[in-house]
């Protein structure tokens, strides 16, 4: 219901119970003042004559006292006075008018007022002056005077109250409602369309509501609060592009130590063998070598040109890491397929790979891209571990959120684990692990390229590789791939 209907239906109830009190109280007041009225005629007629009456009963009967009555009382036409028994075994003609239950407190000499309606439902109003007799027993004057009148005051009463309140709700609802609609409803309608505008963000436009009463005072506040939301969002959006500047700098700085560091690794790696190549060929050119040693500098050329060919192969792969062309692909089968390429390189070192991949999930992914992670990342066990040692790899599904996620769906991911027991990695070789050159391997051993393809390869397939070890206690690399293509790849392919 809205504010003003319930206004008015205060308003109306709040008329009808004054105006039903006020004349409750009025025709209260006009009963009282007719019975008192009327009980000090009877007090004053009854004591005027009781001494008379009493001396006319006892000596000479009813009959004499109802005589005596006619000839002092017979010109008063609005009170009638009659002369009646309290006794039960008194004649008809002497019962009184009142019931006798009422009658009890005259018979203990109190006068006693009682309206009783008649037989043509016109009420009257009947009083009882107490007359006890020694001799002749208990008795008493009956005062008895219509009540029409009254009567007919009270509804008048009623008429006029009942026309208050119709005149009163014409009135007072056109007036609360003209009140209500141009005081509260519409300045509230403006109020409720400003706090929507500010809900969606629109600070805008202050709201003018007249005068100094509540609403005004609660535009105001609203005004003040668009203000200070105004300003509180000039102020984080100025942060905001702070942020973002400063976010731009760190990645451009970032950007130029990587370029920095993989001009370094370059410059190291292709150096080396360029200057085996360059000595070499100097000694050929010379003409000082013997057959057999020109045919071994020949022999080194080549290896290091081959080292050089290989660097440039994974620079190239690092350099282009497509998009992945995806197919469903059985998991375990590819990596199968991976250890038995690996496998004789394992044996040479006495290293043993078991698999655990007796579920085969099927994921869809770059199937030769993600064998070039296996190699790397199987590879790299094989190099840590030691004569004798043994690498386990086991597959399963998960179904998790991406490390990134803090909220949001679940996706199904194949976990590809690499568990070595060889010689575990270090702290500080850890947070350098994914980066391009990073190796502890030596000079000819290790390209520092590898782990860091492997992470482009897996983050364009919207995974991650979770890393595990303790140095001395082997290292356990864990492959994340989402078995369908999700929206957090999208993410990572950005
Ligand atoms: P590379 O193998 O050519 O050195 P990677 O990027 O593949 O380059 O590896 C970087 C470094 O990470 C390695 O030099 C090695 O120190 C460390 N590493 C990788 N895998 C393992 C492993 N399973 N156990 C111990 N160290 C490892």
């Amino acid at each position: 219901m809205r504010l003003a209907a319930k206004l008015i239906l205060i308003f109306l109830v709040a008329v009808v119970l004054l105006t039903a009190a006020n004349t409750y109280v009025a025709i209260e007041g006009q009963n009282a003042s007719f019975e008192r009225e009327q009980t000090e005629y009877a007090q004053r007629v009854g004591q005027s004559i009781e001494s008379e009456l009493l001396l006319t009963w006892d000596q000479q009967g009813d009959a004499a006292v109802d005589a005596l009555l006619l000839g002092e009382h017979s010109s008063n036409q609005l009170v009638q006075i009659r002369f009646i028994s309290l006794e039960t075994e008194a004649p008809g003609e002497k019962q009184p008018v009142a019931s006798p239950e009422s009658l009890s407190h005259v018979a203990r000499g109190q006068i006693v007022s009682v309206m009783v309606n008649g037989q043509e439902g016109a009420a009257w109003l009947h009083t009882y002056y107490p007359v006890i007799s020694s001799d002749k027993g208990r008795a008493a004057l009956e005062f008895s005077r219509p009540a029409g009148e009254l009567q007919q005051q009270n509804r008048w009463a009623i008429y006029r109250a009942m026309a208050t309140i119709v005149v009163l709700a014409i009135v007072g609802v056109g007036l609360v409602m003209y009140a209500g609609v141009t005081l509260v409803g519409r300045p509230l309608d403006r109020l409720i369309e400003k706090t929507q505008r500010i809900a969606a963000g629109d600070f805008a436009d202050p709201l003018a509501i007249a005068g100094n009463g509540e609403l005004s005072q609660l535009a105001r506040a609203l005004n003040d609060m668009c203000e200070q939301l105004t300003q509180h969002q000039e102020t984080i959006r100025q942060e905001s592009a702070t942020r973002i500047a400063t976010l731009e700098q760190l990645r451009h700085a970032d950007r130029l130590k990587t370029v920095g560091r993989l001009a370094a690794g370059i410059a190291h790696e292709l150096g080396t063998p360029l200057n085996v190549v360059a000595g070499r060929a100097g000694l050929i050119a010379a003409g000082k070598l013997s057959e057999t040693e020109t045919r071994e500098s020949a022999k080194t050329i080549k290896a290091e040109a081959n080292r050089i060919t290989l660097i440039v192969r994974q620079l190239l792969d690092f350099a282009r890491q497509s998009r992945p062309q995806r197919a469903d692909e059985n998991v375990s089968l590819l990596t199968d397929r991976t250890i038995s390429l690996l496998q004789p390189l394992a044996e040479k070192k006495g290293v043993a790979i078991t698999a655990d991949d007796a579920e085969r999930i099927v994921a869809s992914i770059d199937s030769s891209q993600i064998q070039q992670v296996l190699t790397n990342i199987i590879m790299n066990a094989i190099q840590a571990t030691p004569d004798g040692g043994q690498i386990a790899i086991s597959i399963q599904r998960k179904t998790r959120r991406s490390p990134e996620q803090t909220e949001g769906d679940v996706a199904d991911y194949v976990r590809i684990d690499v568990q070595d027991n060889g010689s575990g990695i270090d702290e500080q070789t850890r947070e350098q692990l994914f980066e391009p050159f990073f190796t502890t391997k030596d000079v000819g051993e290790g390209t520092g390229l590898g782990l860091s393809i492997a992470f482009g390869i897996v983050q364009e397939h919207g995974g991650w590789i979770d890393v595990a070890s303790q140095p001395g206690d082997g290292a356990c690399f864990s492959i994340y791939l989402p078995i369908q293509p999700t929206a957090v790849e999208t993410t990572h392919a950005r």
